[in-house]
């Protein structure tokens, strides 16, 4: 069995690097961001703001998450329905964001995730991968990129997917989903001790991938 933890801020290009070595490794990808954003969408669909921590507690038990992988990618299913790039829409990114300083919430999501890393070889991304999830990692990596290479990629892939973003919206929504990340008390968004920092401002996707996958060959060893 092999674990890579890829944790960084948003738009660091951890899921399409995460994606690209999971197809060359055979290896699960797991997307860990999508659990939270389910449970933010969760949240607005009941009319709670994001503030409300007692609004979003008293969801969790309402809430039923299912990780599936169909053809290689995976799905999220939310008391039974997949909601598909409906979790991508800047509100709940701010919405996964809120609820994920939330404890109650971490711990909600904390069995499914390593239940995942347990059956299978893995590669996942996130925030406390390297850190609380599987700290016993083969290899972690913090991923990051400079503030305005994050935002310009995470505005040409909101696009891409037909929803509507402009630069500055991004960047100023980005910014405070870091901060909030990184400042919050439980599982803040920080290297673990033995992570390898990587930092793509300058580099393309491919030459990140190919960075990243001579990291695992050093680090992983002979299982890779
Ligand atoms: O990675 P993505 O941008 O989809 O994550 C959405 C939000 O979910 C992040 O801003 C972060 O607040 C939260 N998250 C987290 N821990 C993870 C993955 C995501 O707190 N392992």
């Amino acid at each position: 069995m092999l674990r890579i933890a890829i944790d960084g801020p948003s738009g660091a290009g951890k899921s399409s690097i995460a994606k690209a070595i999971a197809a060359r490794l055979s290896i699960v990808y797991v997307d860990t961001g999508a659990l939270y954003r389910t449970v933010g969408y969760f949240v607005r669909s009941r009319g709670f703001s994001r503030t409300d921590v007692e609004g979003i507690i008293s969801c969790l038990p309402h809430i039923k998450i299912e990780v599936r992988y169909e053809n290689g990618a995976q799905h999220v299913y939310l008391n039974g329905e997949d909601l598909g790039d409906r979790i991508r829409e800047p509100e709940i990114s701010m919405y996964a964001s809120a609820v994920s300083a939330v404890p109650e919430v971490r711990a909600f999501l904390l069995d499914t995730q390593r239940d995942i890393a347990s059956k299978n070889s893995v590669v996942m991304d996130g925030r406390d991968i390297g850190t609380v999830i599987l700290p016993n990692a083969d290899v972690k990596i913090f991923m990051t990129a400079s503030n305005e290479a994050r935002a310009l990629r995470r505005t040409k892939e909101l696009i891409a997917k037909g929803m509507e973003a402009n630069y500055e919206d991004v960047l100023r929504e980005m910014i405070e989903r870091d901060q909030n990340d990184r400042n919050r008390d439980i599982a803040p968004a920080v290297a673990a001790p033995d992570a390898i920092l990587f930092d793509n401002s300058d580099l393309s996707v491919e030459e990140s991938i190919e960075a990243v996958l001579s990291i695992i060959r050093e680090k992983g060893g002979k299982t890779v």
